[in-house]
């Protein structure tokens, strides 16, 4: 047996096998055995990249509009581009393989542009990255989606957010990976899906362990490669207790969320994707507090439609049956990165092109969005918000942008239905300001995950700072306390939708504050309202 510990952010006790996580990379550094073969499967790739790209501009031009379907044939247009072929030609003659040859040729030719003084030409450095991408993807046999047979443990190095939404959820017993932070948006998934998970462990990631029996322990951090007998049964008889808790727990379903002292509260689910709405259900959710929209873009090749959008958001309303649904406008960006959204490389980019600040400037983006939401919600109650604000002047261009929306709606005849307005509030500038927002919108919802990370100045991702990352920061604490008492002075609500909402430690204090609703993983909601009914805040 072989024993180790990582950084619980998900409890419960999984007993399975080994499923080992492989992203599907390639060896840049394979020298080419022979030059021909390079050749030939360069301009193999040429094609199958061609055939994409015809097929993703009449995708672009009919769903989204000629100057980003433009974007796209100017990529078809680069890849053929003399210099660029001779430059990968001549590498792959000199014996680099075909993908590591595009790469190199991808990479300095980026930087070439970048560094030009006309803005059009710098532009142009990302697309150049980005078919050299594509032909590195496609020389290197396409998809990373990982296949799982049976249930099992998957163990990583680590995870990103588009990887772990393409994981067949049902088959994933555990997840244990060597880096990730408890506050990471994997980490917020494997809540949201109820699974156990370790981050940060000290698990040596070698063939070897493929397969092998493990018993991962959620509450303590703890995992057992083959575990010997004793450790087995200690293992099955913590899961039997994890059970009987859960029993417990039931006693709460359909029960009111209300103190011993009699204060109400709605506590309300977060989810990830339209799949979930029946965890919510399961889960005994009030409603939807926080649907992250960004992950319906993830794991994909391209854009969703306005349609495809709308079909998703009606979906959960539909499931919601009359219970609210509050939509987050989409935040890609920083850890949630999309490929073809083709956004620069950035020294800092949590503080970067993120949330908002993509919808307001790239229209094509932000107008399905609203559309298919403001569509949906003629099939029932939704709430929309928008992350990252932080002034008034961008929620007065919001403001106006969804009149607009609504405006054309009604001119095509397009059924549409009224949905309450509010902002995420998680950077400090709009907690300062919350006084002033508060009378520009209908309500607010802390996101605690961010709001932590640029208050104590902790970049979230980084798993070396998870010690310091201390959203019960009194700062933090006073921010929070500030937002809801300058929406009650509005007569807005707020609601906490951040990963502390569902700390029981501060359940009291969010009382006390006067918070209308906490949003946690549907699989807290029990547990929650337990100590909700036990408060004695009045
Ligand atoms: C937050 O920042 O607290 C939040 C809810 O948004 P996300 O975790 O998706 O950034
Ligand atoms: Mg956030």
């Amino acid at each position: 047996m072989k024993q180790g510990i990582g950084r619980p952010v998900y409890s419960g006790v999984s007993i399975g096998r080994i499923y080992l996580y492989k992203p599907n990379t390639c060896d840049l550094t394979r020298p080419a055995e022979d030059p021909k073969a390079e050749l030939e499967a360069f301009h193999q790739a040429k094609v199958t990249a061609a055939e994409q790209i015809a097929e993703l501009y009449e995708k672009t031009l009919r769903e989204i509009g000629e100057e980003q379907a433009q974007i796209i044939e100017i990529q078809g247009m680069m890849m053929d581009d003399a210099d660029y072929v001779e430059a990968v030609e001549d590498m792959i003659q000199n014996g680099s393989s075909a993908a590591s040859a595009v790469h190199e040729t991808g990479d300095a030719f980026a930087a070439a542009f970048a560094a030009m003084d006309d803005e059009y030409m710098q532009a142009r450095s990302t697309d150049v990255r980005d078919i050299s991408e594509r032909l590195v993807r496609i020389l290197c046999g396409g998809s990373s989606v990982f296949h799982m047979e049976d249930p099992g443990i998957l163990v990583a190095d680590d995870l990103t957010p588009s990887e772990t939404v393409q994981l067949d959820k049902e088959k994933v017993l555990a997840f244990v990976t060597r880096q990730g932070s408890s506050s990471s948006h994997t980490a917020i998934l494997a809540r949201i899906l109820n699974i156990p998970s370790l981050v940060q462990a000290d698990i040596v990631l070698d063939d070897d362990i493929d397969g092998r029996m493990m018993a991962v322990d959620g509450f303590t951090g703890e995992y057992y490669i083959d575990p010997d007998e004793e450790t087995l049964t200690r293992m099955e008889d913590k899961q039997h207790r994890v059970e009987e808790y859960r029993q417990l727990l039931e006693g709460y379903r359909g029960k009111p969320s209300v103190t011993a002292a009699g204060r109400k509260i709605k506590l309300f689910a977060n989810i990830g994707s339209p799949d979930d709405v029946q965890r919510v259900i399961d889960g005994d959710g009030e409603g939807i507090g926080l649907l992250r929209s960004e992950f319906l873009y993830l794991g994909r090749e391209d854009y969703p439609t306005e349609q495809e959008l709308y079909e998703a958001y009606r979906k959960v309303v539909e499931a919601m049956d009359g219970k609210t649904t509050v939509i987050r406008t989409l935040d890609i960006g920083a850890d949630k990165k999309v490929d073809y959204f083709g956004l620069e490389e950035e020294e800092n980019p949590a503080l970067g092109y993120r949330g908002i600040r993509i919808c307001l400037t790239r229209e094509e983006v932000f107008r399905p969005q609203m559309r298919a939401i403001y569509r949906a919600a003629a099939h029932g109650p939704i709430s929309v918000m928008f992350p990252m604000i932080i002034s008034e002047a961008e929620v007065l261009r919001i403001r106006a942008f969804c009149e607009k929306i609504k405006e054309e709606l009604k001119e095509e005849g397009i059924p549409y239905g009224e949905t309450e307005l509010g902002i995420m509030i998680e950077t400090p500038a709009a907690a300062i300001i919350s006084d002033r927002l508060a009378k520009l919108v209908d309500f607010f919802s802390v996101g605690t995950n961010d709001l932590t990370q640029y208050t104590l100045a902790i970049d979230r991702q980084n798993a070396k700072l998870d010690s310091f990352y201390d959203a019960h920061h009194p700062a933090v604490l006073a921010l929070l306390e500030m937002v809801a008492r300058n929406a009650h002075a509005n007569g807005i609500w707020a609601g906490i939708c951040g990963e502390l909402a569902g700390d029981l430690e501060l359940t009291d204090t969010f009382l006390k504050m006067g918070f209308d609703e906490l949003s946690v993983s549907p699989s807290r909601i029990l547990e929650l309202r337990k100590k909700v009914c036990e408060s004695q805040v009045g």
